[in-house]
């Protein structure tokens, strides 16, 4: 599947701390315990931000509703 990768770091400060902050780890289970090393990516339209667990150091994926896509929506 094709992925594009994008800035997060051209996201607004807050929203960076908050896709930061506001994570769900599945080796962890639980919510909220952070990443590092965001990496953001957009595919089939829908933008990922991945980093790895602060914890436990394992991949975590947030998935992003973002309004300001301007791909193309059916
Ligand atoms: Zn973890």
């Amino acid at each position: 599947m094709e992925r594009t990768e994008r800035d997060f770091y051209a996201r607004d400060p807050d929203d960076q701390q908050a896709f930061l902050t506001q994570t769900w780890c599945n080796t962890c289970m639980e919510a909220d315990l952070g990443m590092k090393e965001p990496v953001e990516y957009e595919q089939n339209g829908i933008v990922f931000i991945e980093g790895k667990c602060v914890k436990c150091g394992d991949t975590v994926c947030t998935e992003i509703a973002d309004d300001e896509t301007d791909g193309e929506w059916e």
